[in-house]
């Protein structure tokens, strides 16, 4: 039974994290931490939160606080994962775990050390449709898979327009924002890590000091290739992934999103058959794993090796479109 503290009064937690953590049976959500008093006093008015605090120590100290979600802006999540780890509570920490790599495996190693689940919030692991496209994947549907698309350019909503277009020390930009995502979205479909990336990266009109357009190819070590664009800037592109092997494809629409949506399409010898999966609401499915993860049943969805190899992978997209080089991608020893 998880008692939540919210780290972070934060846009994601009102509008999907709260009602997934009330789901799961016997959870609670117990406080908020902001650094503003009264945006806090009103988050927890406004989400039926009893306390909210500005000061972390004084979230943590409350024993009945068992486990905390991160979603504070990018350069927050490392120290307060630690002080959070050092206190005793299991995480859920948001995407990308951190600014650098060496601070996101301070953070995993820290949370190994002290016995705790941590775990990084991955929503499209849990979506009924990638779920669906691993089974495919996995039995072989398209035999040996040659190459992966993912078009995951979308038109960042107006309300979403701050930090992430214009403030780089918040970690903004479209690769710790989308290509994390995509990151460990292929990683859990190919089961392998990236071994190296090129990649261009630019403004297209709605950046101020970050990227908001990025487009890179990567290289897998089973000889797969995987090319991916992300931006904020594409108001029809839609989004989706493709999976190329040496018996079929499989062409998703409409499912690099937080929502349970999107098509499937299976294209072999056989022709053409639509896909169906469960369409469940990922994040709810994603706090029931990870409470049966904390209760000692199997993994969090996404767990901190993962968080820290999406954001290897961003923060080599990254360097290779500064530097104009293919970059391999250095995962910190894990
Ligand atoms: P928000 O901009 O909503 O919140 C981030 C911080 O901004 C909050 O912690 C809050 O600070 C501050 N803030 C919130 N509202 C205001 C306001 N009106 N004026 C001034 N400051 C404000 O961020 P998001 O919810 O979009 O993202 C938070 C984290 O979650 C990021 O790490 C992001 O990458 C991740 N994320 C993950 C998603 C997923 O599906 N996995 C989806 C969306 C985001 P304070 O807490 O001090 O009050």
């Amino acid at each position: 039974m998880l008692r939540w503290g919210l780290i972070g009064a934060s846009r994601i937690a009102s509008s999907y994290m709260i009602e997934a953590m009330r789901a799961q049976e016997g959870a609670d959500v117990l406080s908020v931490l902001s650094t503003d008093v009264a945006r806090g006093a009103r988050f927890a008015d406004e989400n039926g939160i009893a306390d909210s605090y500005t000061d972390l120590d004084a979230l943590l100290a409350d024993d009945r606080v068992n486990a905390v979600y991160i979603s504070t802006t990018n350069e927050k999540h490392h120290a307060q994962a630690l002080a959070a780890i050092a206190a005793g509570k299991n995480v859920l920490c948001e995407k990308p775990l951190a600014m650098s790599l060496a601070d996101a495996c301070e953070m995993v190693k820290a949370a190994a050390d002290k016995g705790i689940t941590f775990a990084t919030n991955h929503h499209l692991r849990n979506a009924g449709t990638h779920l669906a496209i691993k089974d495919l994947i996995s039995n072989g549907r398209i035999g040996d898979v040659l190459s992966a698309r993912v078009f995951h350019a979308v038109n960042l909503p107006e309300h979403l327009r701050g930090w992430r277009i214009n403030d780089a020390s918040a970690g903004g930009g479209v690769i710790p924002d989308i290509t994390v995502h995509d990151a460990d979205t292929i990683r859990f479909h190919l089961d392998e890590d990236p071994v190296d990336v090129v990649a261009k990266s630019g403004t297209s009109g709605m950046g101020e000091g970050v990227e908001d357009s990025v487009m890179s190819v990567w290289s897998m070590p089973s000889g797969a290739m995987v090319q991916t664009h992300e931006s904020f800037t594409h108001g029809f592109a839609g989004t989706g992934i493709e999976f190329h092997g040496t018996r079929g494809s499989i062409f998703a629409q409409g499912v690099m999103t937080q929502e349970p949506v999107g098509t499937i399409r299976l294209v072999d010898s056989n022709g053409e058959t639509a896909v169906s999966y469960e369409n469940h609401n990922l994040y709810k499915r994603s706090l029931g794993v990870f409470t049966q993860a904390v209760a000692g049943t199997g993994r969090p969805s996404a767990d901190g090796v993962d968080g820290i190899k999406s954001l290897a992978v961003a923060l080599a997209v990254r360097e290779a479109a500064r530097s104009g080089r293919q970059t391999t991608v250095d995962y910190g020893g894990f």
